[in-house]
């Protein structure tokens, strides 16, 4: 009788690490195929990012177009470099 029980202790336990042995195995995998692909994403919309300038009429400070606040004035965008150029701008 008491075989038995340990015998039924020791399968239930065997489940429970063969179990855990499964999940822990299942997580590091997905993570493992999760990862790359997030490493993998190149960075193409950052890194050719055009280096074109713009001269804020304001200041006179060349700004990057990528970075600059935009206003359009008649159809003409102009480039400020900071919120304070955009409202001391007037055409
Ligand atoms: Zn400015």
């Amino acid at each position: 009788m008491f075989s038995f029980l340990a015998r039924v202790i020791l399968i239930v336990i065997a489940i429970t690490v063969i179990r855990s042995i499964f999940s822990w195995v299942q997580r590091f995998l997905t993570s493992a195929q999760h990862s790359p692909p997030a490493a993998q994403t190149r960075t193409p919309p950052q890194a050719p990012q055009s280096t074109a300038l713009e001269q804020d009429p304001v200041c006179g400070t060349y700004v990057s177009v990528d970075t600059s606040l935009k206003r359009i004035v008649k159809g003409k965008v102009y480039h400020f470099c900071s919120e304070a150029c955009k409202d001391r701008f007037t055409a």
